[in-house]
């Protein structure tokens, strides 16, 4: 009986012996998490719209299940509508506090927090989904925006992307700059801020909201991202016109948010699950979007008889002068602003005097 047990200690302290030496082994293989395989992490996600919604709601999803299949497990993440777990615009607030380890939003809709934040959804007449994520990723705009979240106790990550959105839903044409004098629209961040230089009254919704406020007449007018999207909240039942380009957001790009704190209890593979995983996905969102949109597109006007205008020359020009003011003023308001600003800026010259050769010479020599 002794002996037995005396056996049973040395084989457990084999074991552990040789578990230690396997874990420290694999450590060294970026495996850090093998040092306690059956460690599992149960997280939390809030996003911003209603769940699964295309594109934008079926994005979280598609990341949960990568991290679920690349971490065998390890990582679940589970996945929140708006107002499932808290409300569309309380993500942001939600992940810093920690009642969420990980939120999916627009980062435009912070700007109440921290004004810059507005630089990393999009830019009015700024970049497209290509430059980008190339501004983010190689160009510096990444290292500014975790800058700017850390002290909310918050790590930003690359979301989904749409590409060139649509004007918007109006119910009179805009033929004039005076056309938008007046008229209450939602239309949130920098955009928003270049229609109340126009006259306008901009007002921020969360997407849910919109159909109901247009259709009961609360807006006058409402973008929300293109074809695929407005579709599937039926905007074409409370709106007639519906114009093009989406001169104020040109690329948006969504946004991951993770808690600091959270990020910092993962194993390093699974920390490096979390980052590949959302750049699959901001890949993943625009391809789906650029596949996507022209079916809806047709579906609007030839099955709902949607009257497809596009936003006047001079009526462009004019919002393109104002943007540039707003631009202006606000990387004027504080430092960060004026930081990501000027990064944004010196990147926008550089990337449009390349594609002014490649990306629009080619699409102009394709055009019919
Ligand atoms: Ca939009």
């Amino acid at each position: 009986m002794k002996l037995k047990l005396l056996a049973g200690l040395a084989i457990l302290t084999l074991l552990t012996a040789c578990g230690e030496k396997a874990g420290s082994t694999h450590a060294t293989q970026g495996q850090a998490a093998s040092q306690d395989p059956v460690k599992t992490y149960n997280w939390k996600l809030v996003t911003s719209w209603p769940k699964n919604f295309p594109g934008l709601g079926t994005g979280p999803e598609k990341f949960a299940k990568l991290v679920d299949e690349m971490s065998a497990g390890r990582l679940k993440v589970k996945v929140y509508g708006a107002g499932q777990l808290v409300p569309a615009l309380e993500v942001f607030d939600a992940v810093s506090r920690g009642t969420a380890q990980m939120g999916h939003s627009g980062a435009y809709y912070w700007k109440g927090k921290t004004p810059a934040a507005q630089f990393f959804t999009s830019v009015p007449f700024g970049l497209n989904a290509q430059e980008m994520h190339g501004w983010i990723h190689y160009g510096g705009g990444m290292e500014l925006w975790q800058e700017l979240y850390a002290p909310f106790n918050l790590i930003p990550l690359a979301g989904g992307n749409t590409g060139v959105q649509m004007g918007g839903w109006f119910n009179k044409e805009i033929n004039s700059l005076e056309d938008l004098k007046g008229l209450k629209m939602r239309i949130p961040g920098l955009g928003g801020e270049v229609l109340e230089r126009a006259g306008g009254t901009p007002v921020t919704l969360p997407g849910a909201e919109l159909f109901t406020a247009l259709q009961t007449g609360a807006i006058d007018a409402t973008e929300w991202v293109g074809p695929y999207n407005d579709l599937a909240f039926g905007l074409y039942k409370a709106a007639k016109y519906y114009y093009y380009p989406g001169w104020h957001e040109p690329g948006s790009m969504l946004e991951f948010m993770v808690n600091k704190t959270a990020f910092a209890t993962l194993p390093a593979d699974l920390q490096a699950i979390v980052r590949t995983a959302s750049r699959a996905v901001n890949q993943d969102m625009l391809d789906e979007y650029t596949a996507r949109n022209n079916h809806a597109l047709i579906e609007l006007v030839e099955k709902h008889s949607v009257q497809l205008r596009a936003y006047p020359q001079d009526v462009l020009l004019k919002l393109r002068d104002l943007s540039a003011e707003v631009l202006a003023d606000v990387a004027s308001e504080d430092p960060m602003s004026q930081k990501v600003y000027a990064s944004f800026k010196a990147y926008k010259e550089n990337v449009m005097a390349y594609h002014s050769l490649t990306e629009q010479a080619f699409l102009n020599a394709r055009s019919r």
